[in-house]
């Protein structure tokens, strides 16, 4: 796979367009667009060569969640989570979850997701309330995953759980099928991103050996930070970059689509043209610091952290100021939703909470530019 964006774009207009307005409207999971992605190989778009996949790392990711937020933010955030709880199973997992799960996902089309917040701690993921006593080799999970985007659709769902270690956390893997794991679909109501499907897991006496602990005893949170961290923070930048220049699309095609009597058309006006021009700017700057962090984390430059978490805080706030000028381009009929803007802007109000959260990050960034330690 070689110029990954232009192949997603290709990819989201076939294969993702077609679903993306009963996506919302229905609050369906783009089921179609997935069994499409793992045909077309996104799905294994990070998996080393060595167990079948194309070995892609960071910019790659950050290039395909861009090219399908530009048509589906929805299917952008679902397929982004997918690509970080594989690279944490790529760089921490063992040898035996390396093999069972990229197989399960090269031959037969299954994808991942996260369960790391709760309702307590919400946007602090990081520190798990639910409980993990061990016994022998095997460890019985009790609580409640808050909001797990996937939720049901997803094979493997990767948790974080309080360690044996005091203070220390693990990052574990639980197969869907598992005993004692459940869903509540019905809790699903999002304002936007109806389609994703970030229901609350239920785990109730779930007992799991070992195996499918990611990693050494204690080692979740270096994973969460050094992993999860800047493919998660930097795939947001990307969906709400892409959020943004979708925003740009709609408005700018409408404005030079809809005609007055007199045959002049929105583009003609000097107040819509700054408001195209605000739009695209912001949009493009989104998108820039974006790719631009994704090249810096690959390469690890030394100032790749403060790149990522600016990219993502830059893009939250990017689309729903795009969001924000494109309804006042749409008038009445974007109000009255013959043009999608409405429905973009609600996707792009999730960038801000969702964790790590924007204000959040604010505070990290202050923290990674003077030096100090994070969170
Ligand atoms: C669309 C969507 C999909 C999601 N998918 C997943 C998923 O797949 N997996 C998953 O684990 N979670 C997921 N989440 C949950 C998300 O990551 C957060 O954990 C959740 O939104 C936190 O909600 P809360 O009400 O508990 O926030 P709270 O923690 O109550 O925060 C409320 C507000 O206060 C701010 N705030 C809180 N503490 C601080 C602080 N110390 N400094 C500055 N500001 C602060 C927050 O930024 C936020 O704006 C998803 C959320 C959304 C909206």
């Amino acid at each position: 796979m070689n110029n990954i964006y232009q192949q997603g774009k290709d990819f989201a207009r076939s294969y993702i367009l077609p679903y993306t307005e009963l996506t919302d409207k229905e609050s369906k999971f783009p089921e179609e667009s997935f069994k499409k992605l793992s045909e077309n190989g996104f799905l294994k778009l990070v998996i080393p060569v060595e167990y079948g996949g194309f070995g892609k790392g960071l910019e790659e990711h950050a290039q395909a969640c861009l090219a399908f937020a530009e048509t589906c933010s929805t299917t952008a955030l679902c397929y982004m989570m997918h690509n970080v709880a594989l690279m944490c199973i790529l760089t921490h997992g063992s040898d035996e979850l390396k093999q069972n799960i990229f197989t399960d996902i090269v031959e037969n089309g299954k994808f991942m997701a996260l369960a790391y917040s709760e309702l307590g701690t919400g946007t602090h993921f990081y520190i798990p309330e639910m409980t993990a006593e061990v016994n022998g080799d095997n460890t019985t999970f009790n609580g409640t995953k808050s909001m797990v985007t996937s939720g049901t659709y997803a094979s493997y769902y990767l948790v974080l759980a309080p360690s044996v270690e005091e203070g220390k956390i693990n990052n574990w893997v639980f197969p869907l099928e598992t005993k004692g794991l459940s869903f509540d679909l019905s809790k699903w109501n999002g304002f936007g991103l109806r389609g994703n499907a970030s229901c609350p897991m239920h785990i109730e006496n779930v007992t799991l050996d070992s195996s499918f602990r990611i990693g050494a005893e204690g080692s979740g949170e270096e994973q969460v930070f050094n992993v999860v961290a800047p493919f998660f923070v930097t795939g947001l930048g990307a969906v709400y970059s892409g959020t943004a220049m979708h925003m740009f699309e709609i408005a700018s095609n409408h404005a030079v689509d809809r005609q007055y009597p007199d045959g002049t058309t929105l583009a003609n006006i000097e107040t819509i043209q700054i408001h195209i021009a605000n739009i695209y700017k912001t949009a493009a700057a989104a998108r820039a610091l974006t790719l631009d962090a994704a090249r810096a984390g690959a390469n690890s430059e030394a100032d790749a952290l403060a790149k990522i978490l600016s990219a993502r805080i830059v893009a939250s706030e990017a689309a729903i100021e795009c969001g924000r000028l494109a309804m006042r381009v749409g008038g009445g009929k974007a109000y009255n939703k013959s043009l999608p803007t409405e429905r973009l802007l609600r996707d792009a109000y999730a960038g801000q909470i969702m964790a790590p959260s924007a204000d959040v990050l604010a505070i990290w960034l202050g923290k990674a530019l003077t030096g100090q330690m994070i969170p």
